[in-house]
């Protein structure tokens, strides 16, 4: 847990709102801390950070220690409940005395509802709150992953959930004798980093940080795709590793404030391509391009280890709208590849409706593209028989997992 250097209450009340902003207006996390947390000094905003983080890791779990104690119901976004929650999450999760948990709970509160948590957490704290299961996840969630995937993959995400992840990096060269596992080429893996910018090589910009998932399309574009275009760039990890495989990459996004990140991450590394702010399905290329990756936007339900809100923010509704602007986008940068040339795609989405279903009725639309079937990235990472690659909960999870993805490479048969 970070070190606070003050009572502790500035954090607590910010935690509380960044909880409020991701529930009720379905905001991320980090945009959520953003502002939550702008006045904070640092070690108060790690430690907010933690404790919404930590919330909303096990959030199905504390609602129903709260339920079993309440005689009444209490409403989804009552304010009662949300301190509840975030005071029961620092006793499981953090491990904080439990006079701390009450005495920075009560002043979030007032009056009635005051005398309710007062009650209900004295009470809780009474219990053994300990428990050897991993955490639950939404139920909704559970049940499309159960149909989906099968329990196994259910059950290994939620222990995956109730750890921290390690920390991948992608190197420019081949590290030599960079600390870490290696699980692919120009990978390390470091179990608590600590602080990514004071880690050896990154001011020399000798990597990035991305998950070995996020880093598996990338593989896939053809090492002699000469001009390749990187269809939704930004902030960048796939654009670094086409510049540093040598191809001469074009990173498109809509989205300039991203872009900007993207700028900055090229800098640092030292790496080039040619940068365009554009939507993808209203900008024509010059010429066609030997390769098109497509890191399509879509409900990264995948990414649930760092990012826990994803599996409240990703509703059927939502999945089904990202599906179709990923079908506007694959039928988008299918007209800007070559005869003979590739489209890989991918999605940080643990949603079949945003990779197999996508893939299967693109290739409905576009009969003249195939399957290429992709080639075992790392050991124990293995191609479907379809020949793209599902990265699920639970593979190389002693190594220390992975986030759930989905990547194919498609090529035009001209
Ligand atoms: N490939 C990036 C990486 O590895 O760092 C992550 C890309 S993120 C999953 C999806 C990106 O698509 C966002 O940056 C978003 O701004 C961009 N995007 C969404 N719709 C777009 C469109 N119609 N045209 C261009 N970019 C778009």
């Amino acid at each position: 847990m970070p070190r606070q250097d003050s009572d502790g209450s500035a954090a607590r009340a910010a935690a509380l709102r960044m909880l409020d902003a991701v529930l009720r207006r379905d905001e991320t996390l980090d945009h959520a801390a953003g502002f939550a947390t702008r006045q904070l000094p640092p070690a108060d905003a790690g430690l907010a950070l933690a404790i919404a983080g930590e919330t909303l890791r096990r959030l199905t779990d504390l609602d129903a220690l709260i339920d079993r104690k309440m005689r009444q119901p209490l409403p989804g976004d009552a304010k009662a409940r949300m301190v509840l929650r975030l005071a029961l999450a620092q006793k499981i999760g953090l491990g904080t005395p439990d006079h701390a948990v009450v005495a920075t709970a009560l002043p979030l509160v007032e009056s009635g509802p005051r005398r309710l948590v007062h009650g209900v957490l004295s009470n809780l704290l009474k219990s053994d709150l300990s428990s050897d299961e991993p955490p639950r996840l939404p139920a909704a969630v559970e049940a499309r992953w159960d149909e989906a995937w099968g329990h196994d993959v259910t059950l290994a995400a939620r222990r995956a959930i109730g750890h921290r992840p390690p920390l991948d990096l992608s190197f420019k060269a081949q590290p030599e004798d960079y600390k870490g596992a290696t699980l692919a080429p120009r990978h390390r893996r470091l179990e608590d980093a600590g602080r990514v910018d004071h880690l050896p090589g990154f001011v020399d910009g000798e990597w990035w940080v991305q998950d070995l998932a996020a880093s598996l399309p990338a593989r896939l574009i053809p090492a002699d795709a000469e001009r390749v275009l990187d269809a939704c760039a930004a902030p960048g990890g796939k654009t670094m590793q086409l510049a540093a495989a040598g191809h001469q990459v074009t990173a498109l996004d809509r989205a300039e404030s991203r872009l900007k990140r993207l700028r900055a991450n090229l800098n640092r590394t030292r790496l080039e391509a040619e940068l365009i702010t554009a939507n993808l399905n209203e900008w024509r290329p010059d010429a066609l391009y030997d390769a098109v990756l497509l890191d399509a936007p879509c409900s990264a339900s995948g990414t649930f280890r760092r990012h826990p809100e994803v599996l409240y923010r990703a509703r059927p509704r939502i999945i089904a709208e990202m599906a179709a602007v990923q079908a506007d986008l694959l039928d988008s940068a299918a007209l800007m590849v070559k005869p003979g040339g590739s489209l890989v795609y991918a999605v940080c989405s643990l949603e079949p409706q945003e990779g197999e279903d996508a893939i299967r009725a693109f290739l409905d639309r576009f009969p003249r593209f195939s399957i290429a079937p992709a080639p075992s990235p790392a050991p124990g990472i293995e191609p479907s028989k379809e020949g793209w690659l599902r990265i699920l909960p639970g593979m190389l999870e002693k190594q220390g997992g992975l986030d759930g993805f989905f990547t194919c490479r498609l090529v035009h048969e001209g």
